[in-house]
């Protein structure tokens, strides 16, 4: 369970999230939509420690993301321990960030090595296996550059995965490929919805959004606006600024 209390994050005068609560469920499948610059991807990067918060907390599974607990005293985490923690929570972002130099299994392969001590035989073999589970089995010693922007983003779901994370966050996962390779991303993001795995995804995907989600979340200048079940946030939305937003993209 992802909760977030109180999240305030600002960069100079610039207060880009202002008062952000959000509790996500395991295996709940969040999707975030709103204008450019509401804070989507800062709310996204918070989650993971990217950008420490100014208030507010953010804790995984009742663990203080970034900080320690003692007794009613915050402390907090080196370095190290904020990477230990980041292994819990995977990212997938708009441009894939595949290392260039390795193959689709050594991509996957790589981070559980790295971070987790996996050994090279145990990290490949479940590798393998994601690369199988996102549809890309006969890519495994593809190189990026030998493999289109879909296959290239199940290789970044695939390689987010491999640390086991307890929650997986998406920022805008389709918006850098061309149309005829959005919906091979989206069936494999819908695949891990049904697994069950806890997912918040930012899209300006709205049909996407209405199909998978179970709650939808309008953010508009770092505030939430509503939140809740696609029938209501993207059917019915009760707020002015939702129905704005919603008639300029659809
Ligand atoms: P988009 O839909 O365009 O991706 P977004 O909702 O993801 O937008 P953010 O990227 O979170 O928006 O940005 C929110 C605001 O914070 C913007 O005004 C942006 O310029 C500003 N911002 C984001 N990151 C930084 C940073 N590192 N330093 C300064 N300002 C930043
Ligand atoms: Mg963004």
């Amino acid at each position: 369970r992802v909760e977030i209390r109180g999240v305030h994050k600002s960069f100079g005068d610039l207060e880009v999230l202002r008062g952000i609560d959000l509790t996500l469920p395991p295996g709940s499948v969040t999707a975030v939509l709103g204008p450019s610059g509401s804070g989507k991807s800062t709310l996204l990067r918070t989650i993971n420690h990217l950008e420490p918060v100014n208030h507010g907390l953010i804790s995984v599974d009742g663990e203080v993301i970034g900080y320690r607990r003692e007794g009613d005293l915050l402390h907090e985490l080196s370095e190290r321990e904020v990477l230990r923690q980041r292994t819990s929570i995977g990212m997938v972002f708009q441009s894939f960030n595949l290392f260039a130099h390795m193959t689709a299994l050594g991509n996957v392969a790589e981070a559980p090595r790295r971070a987790l001590g996996a050994t090279r035989a145990q990290a490949e073999t479940r590798a393998r296996e994601l690369l199988e589970l996102v549809g890309l089995s006969e890519k495994v010693d593809a190189y990026p550059r030998q493999l289109s922007g879909g296959q290239q983003q199940r290789v970044a779901i695939a390689r987010a995965l491999a640390l086991d994370p307890k929650v997986l966050l998406f920022d805008e996962p389709t918006s850098a490929l061309d149309p005829e390779l959005v919906e091979e991303v989206l069936a494999v993001i819908r695949s891990l919805a049904r697994a069950g795995t806890t997912l918040v995804i930012v899209t300006h995907e709205i049909g996407f959004a209405r199909d998978v989600a179970d709650t939808v979340v309008f953010m508009d200048r770092g505030v939430v606006i509503e939140q809740g079940p696609p029938a209501e946030v993207i059917d019915h939305p009760a707020q002015d600024r939702t129905r704005a937003f919603l008639q300029r993209v659809r």
